[in-house]
């Protein structure tokens, strides 16, 4: 070890490549569904899945540390803060990482919807407990843009709210430089709701068949849910070469 020569970036970099190594090779069951990629253009997740491309590039290791700092030092500390010192309330409080697990029935098969709502608030009205998820997104500059929450993440708070029996839930974006924020509430709606069990059923389908989805995000590229996914998607090339229609395994 040469102490003479230290450069702090190297250093960080070869932090964030020592923890994914740590992590190990974790391979997704079929049947799991996971809130935070429901959304998600399809063909992307599958490919995800299936790990046709492991490697992160450094740019988004740093990203994702920077957004789990501001999601375990900003978000729920600021909560439960506010809610036991500065309030003092008596009847609420709030639960980071709340594990979420159901059960979808899809012919014989159980789907296994699973991940954690980043906070659960949690009130006692003097006759039940009222369960208010949250959820919190850090972003960069598209925040000061925003003027309405993102389809995909208003499908992951669907979900949670479908879960906990809730009537409303919030998504909470954080600016990543300067903390402004912004919260929108996001009631629940069965309609919705069905929609996304559609969606989970039909993307199970495609794996299980083993044929790969077709270029959703491309397909719908006006849509807001994938409006300029495919810029910023790693798998561009390849999804380019296998055209937009579900590829069938012969
Ligand atoms: S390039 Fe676009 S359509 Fe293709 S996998 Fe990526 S996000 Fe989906």
């Amino acid at each position: 070890m040469n102490y003479e020569n230290l450069n702090f970036d190297n250093v960080f970099v070869e932090l964030l490549h020592w923890q994914q190594d740590q992590r190990g090779d974790y391979q997704k069951q079929l049947n799991t569904i996971s809130p935070s990629q429901i959304g998600l253009c399809m063909r992307k997740v599958y490919f995800d899945e299936i790990k046709i491309d492991t490697s992160l590039p450094d740019k988004a290791l740093k990203i994702f540390y920077n957004g789990n700092l501001i999601h375990d030092e900003f978000g729920y500390k600021v909560l439960d803060k506010y809610f036991k010192e500065v309030k003092r309330v008596k009847n609420a409080y709030i639960i980071n990482e709340y594990p979420l697990k159901y059960i979808i029935k899809h012919n014989n098969v159980n789907l296994e919807v699973r991940g954690f709502i980043d906070d659960l608030l949690i009130v006692y009205d003097g006759q039940q407990d009222l369960k208010i998820p949250i959820e919190l997104k850090s972003i960069s500059n598209a925040f000061f843009k925003l003027k309405e929450p993102k389809p995909e993440h208003i499908m992951q708070v669907m979900l949670y709210l479908h879960f906990t029996k809730s009537k409303f839930g919030y998504i909470w974006y954080i600016h990543k430089d300067t903390l402004d924020s912004k919260t929108f509430k996001i009631e629940y709606d069965e309609e919705i709701y069905n929609m996304i069990v559609q969606r989970a059923k039909t993307f199970y389908d495609y794996k299980i068949k083993g044929s790969i989805p077709p270029a959703e995000a491309n397909v719908f590229k006006n849509k807001d849910q994938f409006k300029n996914k495919c810029n910023y998607c790693k798998y561009i090339e390849l999804c380019r070469q296998l055209g937009d229609n579900e590829v069938i395994n012969k």
